[in-house]
């Protein structure tokens, strides 16, 4: 789906999570310090510390996933508890996980996985999500059935798979550039 290097002046905003890194150099050892307060992810890192080097890639991209890990807990677990109150859902547990592919899926157990890199779409997206893998506790195919049931939950007839494709165009024109236009500076 997306290839989740991570550049400096790596950078997003939605109207869920502000999220900008800012690099001073000159430490031993690199460290990350995220305040979600002023949403700055700090990075002190050694005067030659490469973002091109693989092991640090490996390191940003797992502060980046820890910082989206913590506020995908504050921002949308409270979203889709809100969505099954309102439309008559319970499920057992949810999991933030790394999906490479997939936004969320859901099991016939019960349990719900979501995408930490869901916080890089703005709310109409990630609501849409949330939606659909609460449809997926009641229909665990893309049934019909199951796509009427999105339907009710957002708005009306035909607005399920609107969204749908429209969260895809979002995520070609604004999410997949925040990754190639830093790689290419
Ligand atoms: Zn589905």
């Amino acid at each position: 789906m997306l290839n989740f290097e991570i550049y400096e002046g790596f950078a997003f905003q939605t109207d869920l999570l502000t999220f900008r890194m800012e690099c001073t150099l000159g430490e031993n050892q690199a460290q990350a310090h995220y305040d979600p307060q002023t949403h700055l992810c700090l990075l002190r890192l050694p005067a030659d510390f490469s973002f091109k080097d693989r092991r640090n890639q490996l390191w940003l991209q797992k502060v980046v996933r820890e910082v989206l890990r913590g506020m995908a807990k504050r921002i949308i677990l409270p979203r889709l508890a809100t969505f099954a109150k309102q439309y008559g859902y319970t499920y057992r547990r949810v999991f933030i996980k790394d999906l490479s592919s997939r936004w969320g899926s859901c099991s016939e157990h019960g349990n719900i996985n979501l995408n930490l890199w869901l916080l890089l779409l703005p709310s109409q997206f990630v609501d849409y999500v949330l939606k659909h893998e609460l449809a997926h506790l009641r229909h665990l195919d893309h049934s019909p059935q199951f796509w009427q049931e999105v339907d009710r939950m957002t708005g009306g007839p035909g607005t399920a798979k609107a969204l749908s494709k429209a969260k895809n165009d979002y995520l070609r024109k604004q999410v997949q550039p925040l990754f190639m236009g830093a790689q290419a500076s």
